[in-house]
């Protein structure tokens, strides 16, 4: 069964909200509330959680403990996430600093970079490795998810390494669309090979500020970005 991206999408929203209402000692939601808080419609709400076919019952609502756990253990947060951070310049750091524990098992275990000045030295108690370990890394620890924070000029060929390696999920925030590489006998006729279960997120705020600047632009646009 694959559930489509926008559910997955969704899902962590849902997540979210479920967060809060725990924190503020809400013991029960409904389809209806989930629906209002994330501004899709209960219908919404009802059918991306049916994919999973067993979260509550039509006019029941939902403990909302119960319907988190089961939103971390279909989203696989309950399991333990080695993150490796690849390119160590300033949004490196930035990240490699963030409490990326805080947000279920998800660890940083390994950094990387090729430039001299920054491998070897540390951030907290992770050094930082030069990009000829990777590959015996991501093996040996059985790395899967990497972000990629390296010049955009450097980035297709560095997801290509990080693939060869063995990650096949991929935080992106360089600007640039990652695409599948050209095997060396695709490559004469001009065909694409498909990324094979490689999932690549994107993450930019430039494309935000993009995108706000046109709301911002035309005053019949509405100014905050609709979710
Ligand atoms: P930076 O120049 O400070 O850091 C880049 C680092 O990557 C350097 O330490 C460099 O040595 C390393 N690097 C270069 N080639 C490499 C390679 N082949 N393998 C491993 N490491 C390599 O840049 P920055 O300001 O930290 O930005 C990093 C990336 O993030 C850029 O692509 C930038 O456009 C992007 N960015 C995205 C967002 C966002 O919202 N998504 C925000 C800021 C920057």
């Amino acid at each position: 069964l694959t559930i489509p991206s926008a559910t997955v999408s969704r899902l962590v929203t849902y997540l979210r909200i479920l967060e809060e209402l725990e924190l503020a000692g809400e013991p029960r939601t409904s389809s209806s509330d989930l629906a209002e808080r994330a501004q899709v419609t209960a219908f919404q709400v009802r059918k991306d959680l049916a994919y999973f076919g067993r979260f509550g019952k039509r006019g029941m609502g939902y403990s909302v403990a119960l319907l988190k756990r089961e939103i971390i253990d279909a989203l696989g947060l309950n399991l333990h996430w080695p993150v490796i951070v690849v390119g160590m310049g300033r949004l490196g750091h930035a990240i490699a600093n963030f409490p990326v524990a805080a947000e279920y098992q998800f660890e940083y275990v390994g950094l990387f970079d090729v430039d001299p000045q920054v491998v070897g030295t540390s951030i907290g108690n992770l050094p930082i490795l030069h990009m000829s370990q990777l590959p015996s890394f991501v093996h040996e620890r059985g790395v899967k998810m990497a972000f990629l924070t390296v010049p955009p000029e450097r980035a297709q060929a560095t997801a290509e390494k990080l693939v060869q390696a063995g990650i096949t999920s991929i935080l992106n925030f360089a600007p640039i669309v990652l695409r599948p590489p050209l095997s060396e006998n695709e490559k004469d006729v001009g065909k694409t090979k498909t990324w094979h279960n490689v999932t690549v997120e994107n993450v930019d705020f430039l494309a935000g500020m993009k995108r706000l600047a046109y709301y911002t632009h035309d005053p019949k646009s509405p100014a905050v970005e609709e979710v």
